[in-house]
């Protein structure tokens, strides 16, 4: 009889990549099946966030909740970035927790799942090279990290202390991970890590030579692997090879997220983002020129200590100039173990509100524009999701959700589809033969 494992997965890609090692592991060592229900549950894990405080504050809630419900003799584990920061005080504030594991320590997963109050948090340990098991959410699409941890000091971010100093994974197990993937029916692959184009850099026991643009020219010879997508790169690391790479490589898909943080000069030196809001537009106006077809995301940050009108109006200029296609934006959360927590000009929440509310409605209106230009176009799709309702998901080389009618025969195939609907978050469309 297999055991019923109960996996919540809070945060980023990078920890749904951890949640699929997890399972994968759980496995070597018995059978495991995945419920939804919490009472059928022998294993319960929380696989948590830390970027902001709502999810932090949420997790002890959610302890309590599953507590309650979890059937006799399941076991509860907490998981991710908040275990790697608060450790052992989440088994002080709730003894119901039977371990903690830490978003460097996944591959421990079989060593704490059968010791009570086992806490494994070390964020130098070295997993780079850790072959995992198998196995994927998504048959169609693979997540595959390339490097671990971060090597920036952002002064905003907890990261660098819950995920470590940035390793990256030798290129032979990134290689010999998507020749698999690709055995098993996936034609595309996502590339996971915090600076995915500051690989290279740093190996734990592997001096490698070699750098993103060649990393991805190597993938690009996996037989049967059409697609590449990668999230995500910093600013900092765009050089002219790289994004001369972006454009002309057919294989990588033409979608790419820069995070910009603030549009403020003075605000991103602040921030130690290592850039100025010239050479964030030079990179960005680089990508426009080189890949016209492509589409360019970001992230931002509203109210950072010190912000001003004028260093506002500096993001909202680079939001018009740039036309990001996605903005994931954000109120200044402060997180503990970074240095602007302790930064003294903090902006009201008032304040903050309004401006966050500006960029998104001014977003929202060029969203939708660019949403409606696609309609009568056409675009490759690759169909990787069944959706309730006769309905089939997949993306276009940009990154563009598409909904098309059809059945689970066009799961795994890159068709035509002419689009004949918009919405600001997905496009409607027909299969073209
Ligand atoms: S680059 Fe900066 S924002 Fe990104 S994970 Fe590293 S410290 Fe955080």
């Amino acid at each position: 009889m297999s055991k019923k494992l109960f996996i919540e997965t809070l945060g980023c890609g990078m920890n749904v990549r951890d949640s699929e090692h997890i399972i994968a592991e759980l496995n070597r060592k018995e059978p495991y099946t995945l419920t939804q229900t919490i009472e059928d549950a022998d294993l319960i894990i929380i696989n948590t966030c830390s970027v902001r405080e709502k999810p932090v504050a949420k997790l002890f809630s959610e302890i309590g909740i599953f507590n309650k419900r979890k059937k006799e003799g399941a076991k509860i584990g907490v998981t991710g970035c908040t275990a790697s920061h608060l450790g052992e005080e989440i088994i002080k504030r709730a003894p119901s927790v039977d371990f903690v594991l830490g978003a460097r320590n996944v591959s421990k997963i079989t060593q704490v799942v059968d010791q009570k109050h086992a806490v494994e948090i070390a964020i130098d340990y070295d997993e780079s090279s850790y072959e995992f098991g198998e196995y994927r959410t998504n048959p169609y699409r693979a997540m595959v990290n390339i490097s671990i941890g971060c090597d920036k000091q952002c002064t905003f971010c907890i990261v660098p202390a819950t995920r470590g100093e940035e390793i990256s994974i030798p290129s032979y197990l990134i290689f010999q991970e998507i020749s698999k993937a690709v055995a098993s029916g996936a034609k595309e692959v996502m590339l996971l890590g915090q600076n995915v184009n500051n690989y290279g850099r740093q190996f734990g026991n592997n001096e490698e030579k070699i750098n993103f643009t060649k990393l991805l020219q190597k993938i690009s010879t996996i037989d049967g692997l059409e697609r590449i997508r990668f999230t995500s790169p910093h600013p900092l690391h765009m050089d002219d090879t790289f994004l001369e790479e972006f454009a002309h490589n057919p294989k990588l898909c033409k979608q790419i997220h820069v995070p910009l943080q603030s549009g403020s000069t003075a605000i991103l030196q602040a921030m130690k983002r290592g850039y100025t809001k010239e050479s964030f537009l030079n990179r960005c106006e680089k990508i426009r020129r080189l890949s016209p077809e492509a589409t360019i995301s970001t992230d931002i940050i509203v109210g950072f200590p010190g912000e001003s009108e004028q260093d506002f109006e500096d993001t909202m200029e680079v939001v018009e100039r740039v036309g990001f296609e996605q903005i994931f934006s954000f109120k200044y959360s402060p997180r503990p173990q970074t240095q602007a927590q302790h930064f003294k000009n903090m902006i009201s929440d008032e304040i903050t509100t309004a401006r966050l509310q500006r960029l998104q409605s001014r977003h929202l209106e060029m969203l939708v524009a660019q949403m409606d230009a696609q309609i009568g176009s056409f675009c490759q799709v690759y169909f990787d999701e069944l959706k309730p309702n006769r309905r089939v998901a997949g993306r276009c080389d940009n990154g563009r959700l598409v909904f098309v009618e059809g059945s689970e025969a066009l799961l795994g195939k890159v068709l035509t589809v002419k689009i004949t609907h918009a919405t600001r978050t997905a496009l409607e469309g027909v299969v073209w033969e």
